[in-house]
């Protein structure tokens, strides 16, 4: 999968993703990561790619010209010639989740426009084609980490990508449910004990403890989820029970 970053600081994108699991999976060639400074396709000999908001009012606004010829630049170089799905990260998007990322993760290629200052003209975004996408209601001052969060979910989910021991199966929303707590050595750990099943090699009963832990642990921090995880009556009857004694005991 190739990912293309229209960026004001390609610097930011290409060492993030130049380390870890995204530096491995780009030298094997699962993944490519390129960032394009869109201040090389300012037509002015300063390099200026924003100017004031029409209108008044505070801040700098990224100007459509450089943004959409950095896009035509890129996408001239995409293989068929395809026009690609593009995501403008900014705080006015649809917020991103795990079931976001698997379906971008089929994509062959991804364009990503980072804004920064006030945000982008907003001809830019239709003439790109942008999908407005945010990484939570909270506002940056600039696209690059929105962007560095979504290749990093979506580069996970393509195949070859993470090896066994890194795999992305049972994980927290993978069955819409939050993972199940972990342990490893030492067995006790400042009078800590692990929990016994999990020591008990029997493979039944450790997955049985692990779902247990899994609706516990979502009913406890993340309520919301279960209103669409699959649970069957059974799991649902113990979620039930298992609150009602808990807000007894506090
Ligand atoms: N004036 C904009 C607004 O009120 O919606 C905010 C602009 S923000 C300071 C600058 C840039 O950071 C945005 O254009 C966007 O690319 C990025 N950004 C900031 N917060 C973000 C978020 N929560 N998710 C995705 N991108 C974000």
């Amino acid at each position: 999968m190739k990912f293309h970053v229209l960026t004001l600081f390609p610097e930011m994108i290409e060492q993030c993703c130049a380390a870890s699991i995204l530096g491995r999976a780009q030298s094997k060639g699962q993944i490519s990561v390129s960032a394009t400074n869109i201040r090389d396709y300012a037509e002015n000999k300063h390099g200026h790619v924003d100017d004031y908001p029409y209108g008044g009012g505070a801040g700098m606004v990224m100007q459509a010209g450089p943004i959409c010829r950095a896009f035509d630049a890129v996408t001239s170089g995409i293989e068929g010639e395809k026009h690609p799905r593009v995501i403008y990260v900014t705080p006015q998007g649809q917020v991103f989740s795990q079931k976001m990322a698997q379906e971008l993760a089929r994509e062959e290629d991804l364009v990503i426009l980072c804004g920064h200052y006030e945000g982008v003209d907003e001809r830019a975004l239709i003439q790109i084609g942008a999908e407005p996408v945010s990484i939570g209601d909270y506002v940056l001052t600039g696209g690059e980490l929105p962007a560095l969060v979504m290749i990093d979910a979506i580069a996970r989910l393509v195949p070859g990508v993470l090896n066994n021991s890194e795999s992305a199966e049972d994980e927290s929303f993978s069955d819409g449910l939050l993972e199940y707590p972990q342990y490893t050595r030492p067995e006790v750990f400042r009078g800590e004990a692990v929990p016994e099943v999990l020591l008990s090699g029997h493979h039944a009963n450790i997955a049985k403890w692990r779902r247990e832990q899994s609706l516990i642990r979502t009913g406890e921090r993340r309520p919301d989820l279960l209103e669409s995880a699959d649970l069957s009556s059974k799991e649902k009857r113990f979620l039930q029970e298992y609150m009602t004694r808990d807000s007894e005991n506090t």
